[in-house]
C-alpha cells in the first residue's frame, strides 16, 4: 500500500478526501501569515499549538530543509465538529506513517487544538496530553491556502459553505 493509500483509508473516516504527494520546496512560508495570527487572531497567545508557542517562519523553512516530502490533506464539511475531526484523523494518519517506516511524520493541522475546554497555556502549565500537541500549520507561518491553490487551481479555498478544511503532514 503506497502512503497515499495508507492517508486516504484512515482519512475517510475523518472527513479527508483528498491527499497529494507534494515536494516540500512547494509549500509556502510567509512573514504574513504570523503576522495575520498576531494581529485579527483571537487565539494568538491562548493554546500550545498557536503562535507565540509554534516555530517562528524562519525556524519553519529551517525545518522544511530537513525534509523533500509531505503529503497535502483536503477535506469536505462534515458538520461543526470537522475541525476536531480533522486534527484527530491526521495524528492517526502521522502514527500510521510512523509505523510504516516515516519515523519522521509530523502532523501540521489548520487551527488551534480544542482538545481541552481550556487550553493550559494561559495558566502557563505544561500541555494536558502533549502526545497529541501538534502546531497549527498557519501558526507555523505556512501559507496552506496558497499551497492548496498551487495544486488545486480551481479550488474556492475561503467557501466557508463547503467548510473545505486542509492540512500538512510532514514526510521524509
Ligand atoms: S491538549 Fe489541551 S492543553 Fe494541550 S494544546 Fe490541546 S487544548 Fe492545550
Amino acid at each position: 500500500m503506497s502512503e497515499i493509500d495508507l492517508v486516504l483509508s484512515v482519512g475517510k473516516r475523518y472527513g479527508i478526501t483528498e491527499a497529494l504527494d507534494i515536494y516540500t520546496s512547494k509549500i509556502d512560508v510567509k512573514d504574513y501569515v504570523l503576522a495575520k495570527c498576531r494581529f485579527g487572531c483571537s487565539m494568538y497567545g491562548t493554546n500550545w499549538c498557536c503562535p507565540p508557542s509554534t516555530h517562528t517562519p524562519d525556524e519553519t523553512r529551517q525545518l522544511l530543509k530537513e525534509y523533500s516530502k509531505a503529503v497535502l490533506l483536503i477535506g469536505e464539511s462534515k458538520g461543526t465538529s470537522m475541525h476536531d475531526e480533522f486534527r484527530k484523523g491526521m495524528l492517526e494518519i502521522e502514527r500510521n506513517l510512523v509505523n510504516k517506516g516515516f519515523y519522521k511524520a509530523l502532523a501540521l493541522p489548520m487551527g488551534p487544538c480544542r482538545i481541552c475546554e481550556n487550553c493550559t497555556y494561559l495558566e502557563g502549565k505544561p500541555c494536558r496530553y502533549p502526545d497529541q500537541k501538534r502546531p497549527s500549520v498557519e501558526g507555523m507561518g505556512i501559507d496552506i491556502l496558497a499551497t492548496v491553490k498551487r495544486f488545486k487551481k480551481n479550488i474556492d479555498v475561503v467557501d466557508r459553505d463547503k467548510e473545505k478544511r486542509f492540512g500538512l503532514i510532514l514526510l521524509d
